[in-house]
């Protein structure tokens, strides 16, 4: 301000302007940078380190990803547990997709699980989709939760319909094995399936009850085996 006040004297008016103006250019480039800063982004760009299985994978500072809305086969973690069939497949198609390269994690739906993991709609810098590409190539399926958004897991099922209907991935085996003709026992309330034999299945309130005749109805509705009693095959 002293420097301003004792131009004021002696140079002409045009330099004050000039001076003020510039001043003001660079406070208000201050604040612009300053409120951009504070502004929460939309994305982040991230480096994917490690794929544990075909939804969960590890970014940069250890922090780990889960694709929300799917769930892909179970490996064994244990040694001599058999992991579950297409388990191995999921992964290497989780690997060739994101190992070692950037992924964009969106802000929209990013929760935390209570393992402290963050379930993530996950995307390529080409903007394919990676929740959805594993649905609609058949090495996950959809996984109903009450966090999810109603427009995501509408396009889930509706991806997992069609990966059904043309048997890819692991549905070529799943709906032809001998368990696909069985009767289940579905849940209405938290959208998970049993076999009839399931001591889950049997605690079911009568009006949450719903019944299947097979398990491409049980999938086809939307919903998702239970962990205890699921149907699927190891390997
Ligand atoms: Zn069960």
């Amino acid at each position: 301000m002293f420097r301003v006040q004792r131009l004021k004297f002696k140079t002409p008016s045009w330099y004050i302007s000039l001076s003020l103006f510039v001043i003001f250019l660079f406070i208000f480039s201050l604040f612009i940078k300053k409120s951009f800063s504070n502004r929460r982004p939309s994305q982040w760009k991230v480096k994917v380190e490690w794929v544990v299985d075909g939804d969960t994978f590890i970014i940069q500072g250890h922090q780990v990803v889960r694709l929300k809305g799917i769930d892909a086969p179970e490996l064994g973690h244990k040694k001599g547990e058999r992991s579950q069939y297409f388990a191995k497949q999921a992964l290497k198609r989780l690997i060739h997709l994101i190992k070692k390269r950037y992924v964009i994690i969106k802000r929209y739906g990013l929760t935390k699980d209570r393992y402290g993991r963050y379930l993530a709609y996950v995307y390529l810098p080409d903007g394919r989709f990676v929740n959805l590409l594993m649905i609609k190539e058949g090495y996950a399926f959809y996984f109903p939760h009450h966090d999810l958004e109603r427009k995501m897991a509408r396009r889930f099922l509706d991806a997992q319909r069609m990966a059904m209907d043309q048997r890819r991935g692991f549905w070529a085996r799943i709906l032809s094995m001998d368990a696909a003709n069985k009767r289940y026992i579905g849940n209405r309330k938290e959208l998970r399936f049993h076999t009839l034999l399931c001591p889950l299945g049997r605690k079911i309130y009568l009006k949450h009850r719903v019944y299947f005749s097979s398990l491409y109805e049980a999938f086809y509705k939307g919903y998702a085996p239970c962990r205890v009693c699921t149907p699927w095959p190891k390997e």
